[in-house]
């Protein structure tokens, strides 16, 4: 695989795509969008890291297989959660890019798994921020990732637990200027997360954006009702190209375009 940044200069990258791969229709659906949308990135997860054993936990491996071939038949960049190091092998083999979610980011010893692996093929690998965690906490665990030599790091603001119950969790908007002072990182702001229901999503995106992201994250599903996984917070592919069009002339005005 070339090496592709994340974070071209003067663009915001868009991760979009269902929480949860559940099919090779749904993605193809969702991979068949973002490609005629303009869109380099699909995002989709195979191995769910869900609060409650009885909920949906992936489809594994078949989920990665699903994941490539929609990359490859729509020109799609991929990117997937991995959660366990026992997984490093074979989601680097399907995927062009590794997330790491906000639960697992204090897992040091899977950060560390994650840093070898990387060192010499630099892989890109998006790191969400924990959802109790301080931004020293996020960016000292950050070198975890780093201190091996691969310097293609993505930070990820997901969202954090508050008193606050009226979204899902508090976006921290003021973590991407913070960031931009404090590291030469780029920052991706995850918007369906911290919503948790569509409708918020619109204001948050663009916020980011105007807060100045390198990158953002947006869960897209054909048919979000029947979604396994984050049913209330995926846009349908409609809402997501209406919503492109209204984010592209937000990043115009800051001199950014969208890919
Ligand atoms: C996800 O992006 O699918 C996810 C599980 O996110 P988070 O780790 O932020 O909850
Ligand atoms: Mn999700």
């Amino acid at each position: 695989m070339s090496y592709v940044p994340y974070h071209p200069a003067g663009a915001i990258t868009l991760l979009a795509g269902p929480c949860s791969i559940e099919s090779q229709q749904q993605l193809d659906e969702v991979g068949a969008a973002l490609s005629e949308l303009g869109l380099s990135w699909i995002r989709g997860g195979a191995y769910k890291p869900r609060s409650s054993p009885y909920s949906f936990q992936g489809l594994g491996e078949e989920g990665l297989k699903i994941l490539a071939a929609t990359g490859e038949r729509f020109g799609l960049k991929t990117l997937t959660e991995l959660v366990d190091t026992t997984h490093i092998d074979v989601v680097m083999s399907y995927a062009d890019a590794l997330q790491i979610g906000t639960r697992n980011m204090a897992n040091f010893e899977l950060l560390k798994v994650i840093a070898h692996a990387t060192a010499i093929n630099h892989k890109p690998v998006l790191f969400k921020r924990g959802m109790a965690a301080t931004i020293d906490e996020w960016l000292s665990a950050a070198e975890y990732l780093t201190q091996c030599g691969n310097p293609n790091i993505m930070l990820c603001e997901r969202g954090l637990r508050t008193f606050e119950t009226a979204t899902r969790f508090t976006l921290d908007i003021s973590a991407v200027p913070v960031i931009h002072k404090r590291s030469l990182l780029p920052i991706c702001v995850d918007v369906s997360h911290p919503a948790g229901q569509v409708d918020l999503i619109p204001a948050l995106a663009k916020a980011a954006i105007a807060a100045g992201c390198d990158a953002l994250m947006i869960e897209v599903h054909p048919d979000p009702s029947q979604a396994k996984s984050d049913a209330s917070q995926q846009l349908t592919i409609p809402e997501f190209a209406g919503l492109l069009e209204e984010l592209r002339a937000v990043a115009t005005a800051v001199g950014k375009t969208i890919v």
